[in-house]
């Protein structure tokens, strides 16, 4: 069990749960990133469309206005605008 950062509620985490997986808090509907195991450590993770593909693209929330997040799907890379829920992201332009 761990504690969902954003609403306090019990969350279950299974055997086949591993460091850096991706979960939803029923409760609150907050995307979470176990940053540890043992104990189980969870992370605020912010999703936002990839403006390309339109897969989930993944912002940490330790992420800043100026970083750089890229697309699992596609690749391209975006930089942060703005943080918070939800964060805004541009298409970086690589010459
Ligand atoms: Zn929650
Ligand atoms: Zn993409």
């Amino acid at each position: 069990m761990a504690e969902c950062p954003h609403c306090s509620i019990e969350i279950n985490i299974y055997d086949e749960h591993i460091k850096e997986d991706y979960l939803r808090c029923s409760d609150c509907g907050q995307f979470l990133e176990i940053a540890s195991m043992n104990p189980v450590v969870l992370k605020k993770l912010y999703i936002e469309e990839c403006l390309e593909c339109f897969e989930d693209v993944f912002i940490p929330e330790e992420a800043g206005v100026g970083d750089v997040v890229e697309c699992v799907e596609c690749k391209v890379k975006f930089e942060i605008l703005e943080v918070g829920n939800p964060p805004k992201i541009s298409k970086l332009v690589v010459e």
